[in-house]
Order: C-alpha cells, then structure tokens, then sequence
C-alpha cells in the first residue's frame, strides 16, 4: 500500500498537467471574409473562427463574437478560408519516372534509402506549403517502411510535413509489379510486397500491419494495353481467395483496403473481394458503378497523372495512352451520375513533385464535378474515408486547426485552390502571405 502512494501522486500530477495544457495553449482568432466548412454548399461571411492550442474552439459571427483576451488576431478578411486540403492518393518516396532519368526502376536501383527519404521529406514539405494538410501516402515503391518513419518526424514536429496516413509496403503477386525486364538469372526487387496464395496475401498484409500501415493497398491489376475489342485491358494479379484475404485481414484491424484497379477482370474482383477504395478506375461499365454504390466503395480517380508522357500516337503504346484518357473521363463522369463517392487524388510521385498539385481539382470540374464538390472531395468527404470525420476536413469546433486561405473564390474558380496564401497545420501557421 505504501508504495502506491507515490505513484498515486504521480499520476495527479499528470492528470493536473494534462488539464491545465488547454487552458496554458495559445489562443489565435482568424478573421475570416468568406468561410467555406468544407461541409455545406453554403458560403458564410465575416466569421472569427477561435483556435485554441491545435483544436478549432469555436466559428462564428464576426460581429457578433467576443475575441478570447489576449488572442493572436490573424486577418484573413479579405480571403476565402477553407479547411487543409486531403490528397488522398500520393507517393512520397516516389519522384516522377522520367525516361531519362532512368524511370521507374532508378528509383530502386540507383538511390539510397537515405537519399529516397531526404526527397521524400521535401515532397512532404511541398505538399504542406500548398495546402495538403493531409495525405494518404499509397505506398513507398521499394522503400519498405520508409512512410512510416517519415510520419513519425512530422508527428514528433522533426520536419514539416502534412499528417500522414500511410500503407507501407502495398501487395502484387507473381509478374504483377517492377522491376521486371531483368535476366531471369537475377532475383530483382520488386516496388512491392509479392504474395501468391491467400496464406502469403494474409500473411503480409498482417505484417505491414504490425509494422505501422493505416490502411493496405493492393495491386489488383498490372500494366493495361488495347484490347481486342478496343477496350482498356489490363492484367488482373490477385485471385478473388487471396483479395478476400486481405480484406478479411484488415477489416478485422478496423482498417481498410485501398485497391489499384483499372479494368476489367481485377475491377471485379476488387469489388467482389470487398475492397474499401478503387484507385484510378479507369474502365469502369454499368454494373461495376452500380455495385460501387451498392457497396459504398470509394473512389479516387487520380485524373492528372494519366497525361504525362504519352507513347506517339499510332503505336500500341500511344494508342494505349489516349485510351486511357478517354475511358477514365467516360468512367468519371458516370461515377459522378450515379453518386459513387469521390475522393480527390493526385498520384503525386508519379507527377514529379515539382509540379502542382491542385490541377486536379479543375479535371474533376472540367468533367462536371460541381466546384463545391469538388472541394468537398478534397476535405470532408476523404476525411468521411479515412474515418476522421469531425477530425480533418471541416471547420468547425473540435476538429484540427488545419485551415487554408485563397485570395479569390474557389466556387467560382476552382483554380484559386492552385493559388494558396495561407496554411494553418495543427494550429501552428506554416505560410502567410497576408500582412
Ligand atoms: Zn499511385
């Protein structure tokens, strides 16, 4: 008994600490000239939006507000507010696959781990310095756990960064992902972890796991050509037994499953297999879209990355390139009908990170996504996917304080999103172009 006593005392103390930590944070008031939630098609004007340490408190009525004493007053009344943006497909350890840089396979062969995740530390910074206060990173192509050591900086406020959400390692089977070409001679590395037979898929999809994952991703299709038929064919990897596997794996972790699926068979088996999100869907018929609503399967499009470096046209692969163009708009745009929920995406790593990443809002809107949507695909609606609604996405209390500012507005531009002055992560202001 006596020797609890000092622990007991301890933990009081804790306890005390802990409760005194709000009250001890930094209180910032941001004047909002337009707020948008990230939730309502509605914008709302003059609002003081209350933050607290890293937590929204409160949004309202400039008017009508009482500024907390000895607030830090952040005068964004002539900029339109919105919540940090989610890119919910990217690849931080990847840096574009210019043919003349060696493509794909230099990134495995040619660049150490600790080079790789230098880049990836400054593509996270990218992201963040745009707005992405959130990414969900799709795998490190070669880097094992390379996400989520990067994740851990950003965490522990080593390095800047947007919030991570990371899958590690992502699975194929046999001949299902690079490096290939190679002499059969030599056992090459692969961009993922190779499984065949439900045991293995289950296996590893319990260590990427035990290893740190947040979600799994999984390569239901390789490589795509024309078809016989005219149509997208790509190569289906995962048999229907390994997918339910994983799936059954991960749902009962109470994660998800994140599925790279362009056409056809391995669509269909990704689906059948009860995958949580497709990726890039890029021949998607009727019934795959029905079931999609059925099932209330997400989907990330990732519309940008499929026009860079195209094939000259009339050769196989030109051919295959303007196909998949084509296709994915006409899948796009019957997603959007038939009310599949839609998640921005960019496939940054594959788009070198010098580049933007907001272009893709306007892809969506060129293909009739409503702008708010469109924003909304961006914030509360991929925060609904990651199960962090009410967390990020939104502003409005309780939720992190990671917010944005445009000069113009987004509803009537969509392209302002590709202009942003401010980014607020975690409470703490990470760019400000405003005096
Ligand atoms: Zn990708």
């Amino acid at each position: 008994m006596r020797s609890l006593l000092p622990a007991l005392t301890a933990l009081a103390m804790l306890t005390c600490a802990a409760a005194q930590t709000p009250a001890a944070a930094p209180v910032t008031a941001i004047r909002a000239g337009v707020l948008l939630d990230g939730k309502s098609d509605a914008p709302r004007r003059n609002q003081i939006i209350v933050i607290r340490g890293n937590r929204i408190e409160s949004v309202g009525d400039a008017a009508a507000a009482k500024l907390p004493p000895g607030a830090n007053l952040i005068d964004l009344s002539r900029a339109t507010v919105l919540p940090g943006l989610i890119d919910s497909h990217t690849h931080i350890f990847l840096q574009g696959e210019d043919p003349a840089q060696g493509g794909y396979d230099a990134n495995i062969l040619k660049q150490p781990l600790a080079y790789r995740a230098a880049r990836a530390t400054v593509a996270a910074r990218r992201a963040l310095e745009q707005g992405f206060t959130t990414l969900r990173d799709v795998e490190t192509e070669g880097a094992g756990y390379g996400d989520v050591g990067i994740k851990q900086a950003i965490a522990d406020g080593i390095i800047p960064g947007p919030r991570l959400v990371v899958v590690t390692r992502a699975i194929s089977t046999t001949g299902g992902y690079p490096l290939e070409g190679y002499a059969p001679e030599l056992e090459m590395p692969k961009g993922v972890q190779i499984v065949d037979g439900p045991v293995e898929a289950r296996q590893a999809a319990r260590q990427q796991l035990d290893h740190g994952a947040d979600w799994i991703k999984v390569y239901m299709t390789h490589r795509s050509w024309v078809g016989r038929n005219g149509e997208l064919a790509s190569q289906p990897t995962l048999t229907l037994e390994e997918i339910k596997a994983i799936t059954d794996e991960v749902h009962g972790w109470g994660k998800k499953v994140a599925c790279h699926a362009y056409s056809g068979i391995g669509l269909q088996r990704a689906l059948d297999g009860g995958c949580d999100s497709i990726e890039h869907g890029l021949q998607m018929e009727d019934a795959v879209i029905a079931q999609m609503v059925r099932q209330g399967t997400w989907y990330c499009p990732t519309l940008g990355v499929y026009y860079l470096d195209w094939a000259p046209e009339n050769t196989p692969a030109g051919r295959r390139d303007r196909l998949r163009v084509s296709a994915h708009a006409e899948s796009f745009k019957k997603a959007l009908k038939a009310g599949v929920k839609i998640v921005f995406g960019s496939d940054m790593g594959g788009i070198p990170w010098t580049e933007a990443i907001a272009p893709e809002f306007a892809r969506m809107v060129d293909l009739g996504m409503p702008p708010a949507d469109a924003i909304r695909s961006a914030t509360s609606r991929a925060a609904e996917m990651l199960d962090l609604q009410g967390q990020i996405g939104v502003i409005a209390p309780g939720a992190y304080a990671d917010l944005i500012a445009v000069a113009g507005d987004p509803l009537l531009d969509i392209k302002e999103l590709e202009k942003v002055q401010f980014v607020m992560k975690d409470g703490k202001v990470v760019r400000s172009e405003e005096k």
